[in-house]
């Protein structure tokens, strides 16, 4: 368990949903069928309110076209970048909101955080109306990304987060796609995530992690990884507001 700050409101508000598609995380390239993903997908009717994660600076505003904020021009559609006014490891945090249908701010103007800044949309490179949210560390850069669910508030008061670091015994990531995530107590669930994608991102300075899950209702899971031939079980808690860390060395 680690002392832990969530730093970051969620950019939806009921009646809108801020729950993370879990169909394409932070990391996944969807079976290798879509660019590794640099950030969380929010699903909702074109025209939900998008709000600012905290309080900042806007430092960019509108279509992307001509700004290279993905990795090709017009990958955003129109899209806001918010600059914080607090730093994490010494960085400036930024978040990025993508495939925006309407833009409400412009690029130097001060935003309040839960202030709209625009409304969801479906632009630029995306299937059906839904808001892209990045955070990026240090940079305004594409690659610069964080895993959102180690910075959004939990949606719920009893819910935490869990982050593992899955090596090699030479303590290189691993990519590994067989973990079952399940809950032990009655009305948890059970997830089977995956590690991001190989070589492709960095994880969070402070813990370099290669899989994180946000939202997890509090209470004991086990974890079971199959790798190598052999299957490794670790049992852990989840508390509300906190984060739980898992390093393993695997063969
Ligand atoms: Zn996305």
């Amino acid at each position: 368990m680690l002392p832990w700050r969530f730093p970051l409101r969620r950019p939806i508000a009921p009646p809108g949903s801020s729950a993370i598609a879990p169909t394409y995380p932070f990391g996944s390239d969807y079976h290798g069928l879509r660019p590794v993903h640099h950030g969380a997908d929010m699903e909702n009717p074109r025209g939900t309110p998008v709000l600012a994660a905290a309080a900042g600076v806007v430092v960019f505003a509108g279509a992307d076209q001509h700004a290279l904020l993905g990795p090709t021009p017009n990958f955003y559609g129109q899209a806001v970048v918010l600059r914080h006014d607090f730093a994490v490891a010494g960085q400036p945090v930024l978040t990025l909101y993508g495939h925006l249908d309407t833009v409400a701010v412009q690029a130097g103007q001060t935003v309040a955080a839960g202030a709209v800044i625009g409304t969801v949309g479906s632009r630029g490179v995306a299937i059906g109306p839904h808001l892209h949210f990045e955070v990026r560390l240090g940079t305004n850069a594409y690659d610069a990304v964080q895993n959102p669910v180690l910075w959004l508030q939990p949606s719920a008061a009893g819910e935490g987060a869990l982050a593992m670091r899955l090596t090699d015994a030479a303590g290189q990531p691993r990519h590994l796609t067989d973990i079952v995530v399940r809950g032990l107590d009655a009305g948890l669930p059970t997830l089977y995530p995956q590690t991001y994608a190989p070589a492709a991102l960095p994880g969070d300075p402070r813990l370099h992690e290669n899989l994180a899950l946000g939202s997890l209702p509090a209470g004991r899971y086990e974890v079971e990884i199959t790798c190598c031939g052999r299957l490794f079980r670790r049992q852990i808690v989840i508390q509300p507001y906190r984060l739980t860390f898992v390093r393993l060395a695997l063969p």
